[in-house]
């Protein structure tokens, strides 16, 4: 399974650097750790493709081949480009090496030694790695500081393997001979330079994979193929759904009118649960003073993730990583009774947050995205209570969009670190409690994370999994009891004293950005109609139903049906091409109803319906076909069709 994305978006802002690095743990998922047995097996399976690209071209010269997520690769140096007939011509050496039951031969070797057989044999890069090992005892070219492997001065001697004809310097471990290298497959080649760094020589890496067995490794391939369908960047565009401009800047995505609809249909979803739960909505600026950061303690803590400042007058003003404070300070611009609480504040909220230009990633990460945000203000009474319907609210979302799998992750604090850092551990131990009653009563599944919080306070993220097995961390929610203390969160209690505010952080919608991204792989980019930026596209069939096409139109346009700007939204489809291609045209466009209209419905006043899956619904009056749609709308479900 992979964790698109796992770098929280909504993570709350806390005491100190360590509570932000303890939170970006969340990188680490533990679905993703691949077995080390399996792993033993690939590392294996690279030494044999390169072993087998050595058997082909005796020329070649090899960089490295580490094990990665899903597999292998290794990276070489050959005259040619490597073309898919010659992947399969490796692939078929390899399989005559597996079949030798080559043993992996170890040798421990003096590392001078090592570099005069490497240079003898050609292998410049291997040379390359091996001074390095001599001179610096560690062949990283940047962070390889934390890699305890990493000696800090320089080695005397170093293991070889031998596999065949090919010797590598390698730290081991292999299986113990060539048949034990599983199922394999090489899955594609592409271009990458020597030690990462673009002044140096572009290799040839080829990638690849194997499995235990051959029904593990065709199902992974099957849904490589799949996914490949289904990678949102590729539907955004098909779909104009969102775009980037070189001008406008990376990481800042342009979204198009039909991105735009998406964008709508959710926040109305949103606003319209969010106002069954009783929330108010509020807007707020994206350009705030320094000042309030410090308050928040976003800086100097969060220094690293804001952009620089912008100087206004004098005084430094930083783009909003996070939209809690504004909203605290709407909870506090007016005083608060009891009776007013639970106070509920929501809004679809804009941040900016840095990111590397390295690791941006379509819509999935952005350096600016739109937040499903609110805050609830409570007192203790009611903190149980309020976390739980936001437990519930995240359900509901979830089974409308038919995710059936999805779990919490409450992050546990490590009660060393947390008395050590934190003065207020009796608080952190009750709010923990509130967290853990609430989830208890939800129902909902959820794992517990050891070591993980915050030091603010307990938070709750909700893993959810896409129909590909995708898993995103979607939504981050917390139990905040330190911001009423840094901004005076406070309300009269029925004494008539001054008490603390519980403060519930919540987004289940996560962002615009990483929730449309998700859609669409799990909808494979088949909006449900509700969302669909097109929803009918009508094909009269010749120029004489134009006239009745537009009828039909206009009233679906006009049809009062909940929808985000009001109206079906609809387009006549006139264009001289034959209905085939029209029909095609709107089945690309993943457009959910055709509305085919020729003589015969003209005069019967109906329509003939074809789904964008090809089911041919048939023929049916103008006002069935409307109710169908009004229905679906109304419920945010699509019918099934026969
Ligand atoms: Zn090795
Ligand atoms: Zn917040």
């Amino acid at each position: 399974m992979e964790n698109r994305g796992a770098k929280p978006e909504n993570v709350e802002i806390g005491l100190g650097k360590e509570s932000f690095g303890v939170t970006n743990l969340q990188d680490h998922n533990i679905h993703t750790e691949p077995e080390l047995g399996l792993d033993i097996m690939r590392h294996s399976a690279a030494h044999l493709l390169a072993a087998a690209v050595l058997e082909l071209w005796p020329d070649a010269k090899f960089g490295i081949g580490p094990t990665i997520r899903d597999g292998f690769y290794y990276d070489f140096d050959l005259s040619f480009s490597l073309t898919p007939d010659l992947l399969e011509q490796i692939e078929k050496k390899m399989k005559e090496l597996q079949k030798q039951r080559l043993p992996y031969e170890q040798s421990e070797v003096p590392i001078d030694e090592a570099i005069a057989l490497m240079e003898e044999a050609g292998q410049s890069y291997k040379t390359e790695l091996l001074h390095d090992l001599k001179t610096k005892g560690t062949t990283a070219v940047v962070k390889g500081l934390d890699d305890p492997n990493v000696f800090k001065t320089g080695m005397e001697t170093v293991t070889l393997y031998r596999l065949g004809n090919f010797v590598d310097l390698c730290r081991g471990p292999h299986m113990e001979h060539s048949a034990q290298t599983g199922f394999f497959k090489l899955t594609s080649v592409s271009g990458a330079y020597w030690r990462g760094d673009e002044k140096n020589k572009q290799l040839q890496r080829i990638y690849g994979t194997s499995f235990e067995t051959k029904a593990d490794l065709k199902e992974y391939l099957a849904r490589k193929e799949e996914a490949k369908k289904r990678d949102h960047r590729c539907l955004g565009e098909e779909l104009k759904i969102f775009t980037f401009s070189e001008e406008i800047g990376a990481g800042l995505p342009l979204w198009l009118p039909n991105g735009t609809i998406i964008r709508h249909e959710l926040e109305k979803l949103a606003m319209e649960e969010e106002r069954k739960d009783g929330y108010q909505r509020v807007a707020t600026p994206h350009l705030t003073k320094a000042d309030l950061y410090y308050r928040s303690g976003h800086l100097p803590y969060y220094r690293e993730d804001m952009y620089e400042p912008i100087n206004i007058e004098g005084q430094e003003y930083f783009l909003k990583p996070m939209n809690c404070p504004h909203h605290h300070h709407i909870y506090s611009a007016e005083p608060r009774s009891y009776r007013d609480l639970p106070v509920r504040l929501a809004e679809y909220g804009t941040v900016y947050r840095f990111e590397q230009s390295g690791s941006l990633n379509g819509i999935l990460r952005t350096r600016g995205f739109v937040q499903n945000d609110a805050h609830i203000y409570c007192t203790e009474d009611q903190a149980k209570d309020e976390f739980l319907r936001v437990m519930q609210l995240h359900e509901r979302f979830y089974r409308l969009f038919g995710i059936k799998n999805f779990y919490m992750r409450l992050s546990l604090p490590d009660m060393d670190r947390l008395n050590k850092f934190v003065d207020d551990s009796e608080s952190w131990t009750k709010a923990l409690k509130i967290i853990k009653a609430a989830m208890e009563e939800s129902g909902l599944p959820y794992v517990e994370a050891a070591g993980e919080a915050a030091f603010y306070g307990p938070k709750v993220d909700f893993q959810i999994e896409s129909v590909m097995g995708t898993e995103y961390t979607m939504s981050t929610n917390q139990l905040d009891f330190l911001a009423a203390k840094r901004f005076n969160l406070e309300y009269v209690g029925s004494d008539g004293q001054k008490h603390p505010v519980y403060v519930i952080h919540r987004a289940p919608l996560g962002s615009h950005e990483r929730f449309i991204a998700f859609l669409l792989e799990h909808y494979a980019g088949k909006m449900p109609v509700w969302l669909a930026p097109e929803q009918v596209s009508i094909i009269p069939i010749a120029e004489r139903n134009y006239e009745y096409a537009k009828k039909i139109h206009d009233l679906l346009f006009s049809a009062d049906v909940p929808t985000a700007f009001g109206g079906v939204r609809v387009q006549v489809n006139h264009s001289n091409e034959s209905m085939q291609k029209r029909i095609r045209a709107a089945t690309m466009k993943k457009i959910p109803y055709m509305l085919v209209v020729g003589d015969r419905e003209q005069e019967s006043g109906s329509v003939s319906v074809r789904t964008r899956s090809g089911v041919d619904l048939k023929s049916m009056p103008v006002e069935a076909f409307l109710e169908r749609i009004t229905k679906e709308l109304k419920t945010r479900q699509d019918l099934p069709v026969e």
